[in-house]
């Protein structure tokens, strides 16, 4: 760009640029996007996140948060927004806000709430990031992160750009906020809930179970715990400022809510859903779409709901799995040359397992001069309406060793028939009312929960296993447990 029109346009956008008031902290500052702009972005991005997803279907549950999110909205510094509240079918512990008004919770983070003021707080917490246009004032392309998962990180940087084109990336845009704007969302999720009749006490004690999951890592969502402040800290700033409000609330009563909350989600999904999937030694199953096939050893597996991808421990081999948009050979084919600007060098039509499949070896149109030769190969399986796809990818000095490693997976590729295993349900939240005073320990061994489990049930819980419980109290365990 010539530097003369690159400052033309730094003028017109700020011309263009209008200076608005910040409905919660009252001040002006100049805003690129107005708020008709900024609920075209949610609107825009939803049908994306809900795609990813998908929505947790429970209509009692979903009447709840729209209650109490439009209770709250109304009394937030933009009560004339319209709002949109969402339950994710994901089993990560997340909660975020979109620009405009749109407001996801997933299923994993309710099932850890212990009671309405906690989900009331992280409620607020979100309405927060809305009302304050956090989305608004940061949104810029380098501002959205994909929920990239484990590939991002582990995968070669010519890979990269491969497993993108490939679909991998989820395109789900994420917002990443700095700490000034996550401590004023917690100063405002505070101050919501109070103003609703919610003990914000309970919030501050939802950070310590977001600090203990923050200790498992692997593969959650990046979005709530690492961009925010330490959950500790956060922990003690959320106890003093809801002391302050309840000062500055003094005719109100502030609640808890704990049986209520927890009979909401009683029998709710808990953890992944195996019938989207999963790996047991070393095996990927699918009792969905009845099908399997060997992952290679010391090789990671992420299974979202688009495709499955699975890397190399150094990062220069990435076998990607996915269904074909075309149900013919010749037009996936074409569909996949397309996709990720690749031609044939030579392809065959083969039998796998007794399905009917097609083995190419492809090249890139056009490779980057300089970087490493990368080997790919495309694998489409045709199993009758569904065309499934592996595309194998690698590169460096070892790429024969991981080319025979992917195609032991792709050869492996077999009809699931194992009753088992087509018939595995995913866990759910029961919640079962405590038959004796004791410690914690103590119910779950009353409810034979195995003590693999024990630590896990505890922060599912908020507690720890030495707590006292007593007779008729209310605890969350889990069925449907899947073999040990
Ligand atoms: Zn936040």
């Amino acid at each position: 760009m010539k530097l003369v029109n690159f400052f033309q346009l730094l003028v017109l956008s700020l011309l263009l640029a209008t200076c608005a008031k910040n409905p919660v902290t009252g001040k002006r500052e100049v805003m690129l996007m107005s708020e008709s702009e900024e609920i075209k972005l949610g609107a825009e991005s939803d049908p994306e996140i809900v795609a990813e997803f998908g929505v947790f279907e429970n209509p009692e549950l979903q009447a709840f948060i729209n209650e109490k999110g439009n209770e709250m909205a109304k009394i937030s510094h933009r009560s004339s927004l319209p709002f949109h509240f969402k339950i994710l079918d994901s089993p990560v512990v997340n909660a975020f806000a979109l620009p405009g008004g749109y407001v996801y919770f997933t299923r994993g983070i309710l099932a850890h709430f212990n009671n309405e003021a906690q989900f009331a707080g992280v409620l607020g917490h979100e309405i927060g990031h809305v009302t304050a246009r956090h989305g608004a004032n940061q949104y810029s392309k380098q501002m959205l992160a994909e929920i990239g998962l484990a590939i991002g990180a582990s995968i070669s940087k010519e890979l990269e750009t491969f497993a993108e084109i490939a679909g991998v990336g989820l395109q789900l845009l994420f917002m990443k906020y700095g700490r000034e704007d996550e401590s004023q969302s917690d100063e405002l999720g505070v101050e919501y809930s109070s103003r609703t009749g919610n003990d914000g006490k309970q919030m501050a004690d939802f950070f310590k179970t977001l600090d203990k999951l923050g200790g498992e890592g692997e593969d959650r969502m990046p979005a709530f715990l690492s961009t925010h402040p330490a959950p500790l800290d956060r922990f003690e700033k959320v106890g003093e400022l809801t002391k302050v409000w309840q000062e500055k609330l003094p005719n109100k009563s502030f609640s808890v809510n704990r049986d209520s909350y927890l009979r909401r989600i009683d029998d709710m999904p808990y953890g992944e859903d195996p019938q989207q999937g999963f790996v047991e030694k070393s095996v990927f199953y699918h009792p969905a779409l009845a099908f399997y096939f060997p992952v290679p050893k010391d090789w990671t597996l992420t299974n979202t709901p688009s495709e499955v991808d699975i890397t190399e421990e150094s990062g220069n081999a990435l076998l990607i799995f996915d269904l074909a948009k075309e149900n013919d050979f010749e037009l996936a084919l074409k569909e996949t040359l397309d996709e990720n600007e690749l031609v044939v060098v030579r392809d065959k039509n083969r039998r796998i397992n007794g399905f009917q499949a097609m083995e190419a070896e492809l090249k890139q149109k056009t490779p980057e001069s300089g970087a490493e030769p990368i080997t790919i190969k495309l694998i489409l399986i045709q199993d009758g309406k569904n065309m499934f796809r592996f595309l194998a990818i690698a590169q460096g000095k070892e790429v024969k060793s991981f080319n025979a490693s992917m195609d032991n997976a792709v050869d492996g590729f077999s009809r699931l028939t194992d009753r088992e295993k087509l018939n595995r349900q995913v866990e759910r939240i029961q919640i079962v009312s405590v038959r004796r005073n004791g410690t914690f320990a103590e119910v779950l061994a009353d409810y034979k929960m195995p003590a693999a489990r024990h630590k896990e049930l505890a922060i599912l819980n908020g507690m720890e296993l030495t707590d006292r419980v007593t007779s008729n109290m209310l605890v969350k365990v889990i069925k449907n447990l899947k073999p040990e």
